[in-house]
């Protein structure tokens, strides 16, 4: 990995790599910031870089080579000196204390393990996900104060990435503040974390901490277009409600937005048709409220929420080139012709009000009929 491969955040791979120049690296980091946003990745890529045998310097920065030995072994995320720590399940019981955290495992777990680490090293996007860990356990943590204990001298420099440290129970996460108050030579430790307000304050207190942004869409869109293989229409779309995360965004990838799309402009054209609307609007109710859940139906309605922030634009700037839903710019161009100096604003706080009901739990029937009611009275009646 390099750090383009990261999307985004410049301002801290900018102040990673600086902290390496100067070498005023500090025993701790707290990487935070909502997640999908590639914490772990920045994490991962410095261990790399402070690792690599030969590092190239670029202008102000500095890259990890790619090729010597400890960068793939960095890179397959199976390097001696980067050690991970993430919830792990409890294992096997019963049997001694003296086994570690991974000879505890089944078979089973053991080879779930191993596939997610894969996961990982191919894309540090990933969220490592194992069945029935939900905390990161004390056993963790006393490993690792051996493991730093044992593996003090050497070539580069040891990093622990402890991935989702808000995810530590009590006892862990007080063991884990003594490993930080006896900093060790050549060691440092880089926490992630999402919510970084549920971490000790006394944790936080003694880690460098860097406030990782959410993505801009302009990156996420890229990323999609570069990593994914997403063309620009639908990657523009994704992007607009991906909320800076780049992960929220790929799980859109597999709720085909632009069928859905679809669904909310063809439930738009049957409610605001002027006759016999009754029966096609109520079938089409009962159509997408069977296939969608609540989740998806409010996905649908801010997608028409986005479709028309695009009607004003077009409709104040007479241009199509800013627009989210770039291949629409046609049918937004008719839509406009067919209902001018409506006050499309008013659609918008209709279709907001609606999206809230949903989220309140009010039945996605009776929201979408009062949507249809609002609406029709807006753009035929008014
Ligand atoms: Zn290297």
């Amino acid at each position: 990995m390099t750090w383009n491969r990261i999307i985004g955040q410049n301002r801290v791979k900018n102040l990673l790599q600086k902290a390496i120049i100067d070498n005023k690296i500090p025993h701790a980091y707290c990487l935070w910031g909502q997640e999908g946003i590639g914490k772990d990745a920045l994490a991962i890529e410095f261990a790399c870089v402070v690792n690599c045998k030969s590092p190239i310097k670029t202008g102000n920065g500095i890259e990890s080579c790619g090729e010597c030995s400890s960068c793939k072994a960095a890179n397959n995320l199976h390097h001696r000196n980067i050690h991970l720590i993430f919830p792990m399940p409890t294992g096997k019981s019963g049997d001694s204390k003296k086994d570690s955290v991974l000879e505890k495992l089944t078979e089973e777990q053991l080879e779930e393990y191993h596939e997610q680490i894969k996961l990982k090293a191919e894309n540090p996007y990933n969220k490592i996900v194992l069945t029935n860990a939900n905390q990161i356990r004390i056993a963790s943590i006393r490993e690792l104060k051996k493991k730093l204990v044992l593996t003090s001298s050497g070539e580069g420099r040891i990093c622990v990435i402890v991935m989702r440290a808000d995810e530590m129970t009590t006892e862990a996460a007080n063991a884990f503040l003594k490993t930080l108050e006896e900093p060790h030579e050549n060691v440092t430790i880089l926490i992630t974390t999402s919510r970084q307000d549920a971490l000790l304050p006394t944790i936080l207190s003694r880690c460098q901490q860097i406030r990782c942004e959410p993505l801009s869409d302009d990156d996420i869109c890229k990323a999609l277009q570069e990593k994914n293989n997403i063309e620009n229409h639908v990657a523009v779309l994704i992007s607009a409600f991906a909320q800076g995360s780049y992960t929220r965004a790929i799980d859109f990838l597999g709720e085909s937005m632009q069928e859905m799309r679809e669904q909310a402009i063809d439930f738009l054209r049957s409610m605001l048709r002027k006759k016999m609307y009754r029966s096609e609007v109520s079938e089409h109710i009962e159509k997408i409220v069977k296939k969608y859940d609540k989740k998806e139906l409010e996905l649908i309605l801010s997608m028409l929420i986005i479709w028309m922030r695009d009607v004003i634009n077009v409709s104040k700037t007479r241009k199509t080139d800013k627009i989210i839903n770039i291949d629409q710019a046609e049918i937004i161009q008719k839509f406009i012709t067919g209902y001018p100096s409506k006050e499309y604003n008013k659609s918008i706080e209709f279709l907001e009000k609606s999206v809230n009901q949903l989220r309140k739990n009010v039945a996605s029937q009776l929201v979408l009929l009062r949507t249809v009611h609002d609406l029709r009275n807006l753009f035929l009646f008014s």
